[in-house]
């Protein structure tokens, strides 16, 4: 994906490893052509109710899990591309680490692939299963941070359903471990701040890499 030649200012390491400069690295834009070509038939299917434009191309500095300064993309909804901006600047500026921030396209838009890789993630369209509701990542108003040590756990008959299924390990909360979210922590605090909801905070299931802008906000903005 080559679109970090278009940005000259554009320094850091790159998704493909290659080491660029650092000015101006925290933006939004529109979604360049050659992304939006990527996107298209994986996370912007055919049947996608939500507009090209009203999506967000984010370039984003992130400290990784190996402490150095890696380059993050992320698609998202216009409505919450500054307040991500904001959050992954001042995750940035406190050295919170977080492994991967690539595009989902890069695997095929498969979210199971993604979050076996620990890859932290926002747009992917669908529809919530069986339903023509369109779902939070679908709208890009949700975000998933490195889901493999914060996994998706619901109970269904009497079974624990964990996504991604290598994940079992990180289902005990009560255990200590690196890159665990937890109510109190930093990321958790700042999507917060910024009115999201948090999917560890629920009861029906749990839901520990999710943040998402909350039902009636989205009501509210007609989404
Ligand atoms: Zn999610």
């Amino acid at each position: 994906m080559a679109f970090c030649a278009t940005f000259v200012f554009c320094n850091g390491f790159n998704t493909r490893g290659e080491r660029m400069k650092f000015k101006d690295s925290f933006y939004s834009m529109e979604i360049p052509d050659d992304i939006f070509k990527s996107m298209e038939g994986k996370s912007y299917k055919a049947n996608c109710t939500v507009e090209r434009e009203d999506l967000r191309y984010l370039h984003i500095l992130h400290i990784g899990f190996d402490g150095k300064v890696h380059e993050g993309e992320m698609i998202c909804n216009k409505i919450i591309a500054e307040d991500l901006l904001e959050i992954f600047r001042v995750l940035y500026s406190n050295k919170y680490q977080i492994e991967k921030m690539r595009l989902i396209d890069e695997y095929d838009a498969d979210d199971e692939s993604s979050m076996r890789d620990n890859n932290s993630s926002s747009f992917n369209f669908r529809f919530i299963s069986f339903t023509t509701k369109v779902s939070k990542h679908g709208l890009g108003v949700a975000v998933d941070i490195n889901p493999l040590y914060n996994p998706y756990i619901k109970e269904v008959n009497g079974r624990t359903n964990v996504e991604p299924a290598t994940a079992t390990e990180y289902v005990d909360r009560n255990r200590d471990f690196p890159h665990k979210l937890t109510g109190n922590d930093l990321c958790c605090r700042l999507f917060a701040e910024h009115g999201f909801e948090w999917g560890g905070d629920w009861t029906s299931c749990k839901d520990y890499q999710h943040f998402e802008l909350p039902d009636e906000k989205i009501r509210e903005l007609g989404l």
